[in-house]
């Protein structure tokens, strides 16, 4: 408290007896409490601000144009995402960053259209994930063959291998599996998602018991494509395996994936429940 022109009141009128400066002037006690408490505040006492997690994505520009493109325009949408969702986001095509003293304080690690090739680089990413790290994959992290050579992958992804997809890129109806879970509770529970090129799996990943489908192909849009077609069958788009914190989403392919607002609420959702405490 002040009195007029700065001047302490004097003790009897605000409660609080005087106490002596160094230099004899009478300064109110709880004046002298203030400071003292705002020096503590300046030594360190202030609550630390929380650090924001660290997202890592990684993808190439040396592989199907297509893919590259969704890859370009995902990492301003991403960027933009962090801004929102107060997480930190780079960006890199250098896969060799894929390192364990990198990874050290990553919280989520996204691949918009690759995966590494090396063994040093999957072997980091393995035990990455098994010591609880998290994971989003797009479209052609997905697409795994006999030339993959990475079985440790393909069970992550749930076992199945890829086995086909419709030509040329479309849209598709898609339709939510489990309305309740966190990434899909905002969508329709039927929704026109933008042109893709659309993969299936071999066997069907809805086959392990470990995985989770949050997204399927609805059935109304078979048979799909016109060079090449998807002709019948359960197609699996986006799904977790619960064994690890990871989602797969098969979207991915052009330039017209963000071209949709509720799907593209569900990637940022996604990164948010792959960045929540659980
Ligand atoms: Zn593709």
């Amino acid at each position: 408290m002040r009195g007029q022109g700065g001047t302490p009141i004097p003790a009897g009128e605000n409660g609080s007896g005087p106490a002596r400066s160094l230099q004899g002037a009478a300064i109110p006690t709880g004046w002298l409490i203030l400071l003292l408490g705002l020096l503590c505040s300046c030594l360190g006492a202030a609550p630390q601000e929380t650090p924001r997690p660290r997202v890592l994505a990684f993808y190439s520009t040396d592989g199907e144009g297509d893919h590259t493109d969704f890859a370009l325009q995902a990492v301003p949408f991403f960027r933009q995402a962090a801004e929102r969702g107060h997480f930190t986001f780079e960006a890199t095509t250098r896969w060799e960053d894929l390192n364990p003293t990198n990874l050290r304080d990553c919280r989520l690690i996204l691949w918009l259209n690759d995966i590494p090739r090396s063994v040093a680089q999957r072997e980091a990413f393995r035990a990455y994930m098994e010591r609880g790290g998290s994971w989003l994959g797009f479209h052609f992290a997905g697409y795994t063959d006999s030339g993959t050579q990475w079985p440790w992958y393909v069970g992550f992804l749930g076992g199945g291998e890829y086995s086909g997809n419709n030509w040329p890129p479309l849209p598709a109806v898609l339709s939510v599996d489990d309305p309740a879970n966190p990434v899909t509770a905002h969508l329709p529970s039927r929704f026109l998602s933008p042109a893709n090129e659309w993969y299936t799996w071999t066997p069907n990943p809805r086959l392990n018991p470990h995985v989770k489908v949050l997204l399927t192909l609805d059935p109304s849009n078979l048979p799909l494509g016109f060079k090449e077609t998807i002709q019948s069958g359960d197609v699996p788009v986006v799904w977790t395996n619960t064994g690890y914190r990871m989602i797969y989403m098969n979207m991915g392919h052009g330039d017209r994936i963000f071209d949709d607002p509720a799907q593209d609420r569900m990637f940022e959702d996604a990164v948010l429940w792959l960045l929540a405490p659980r």
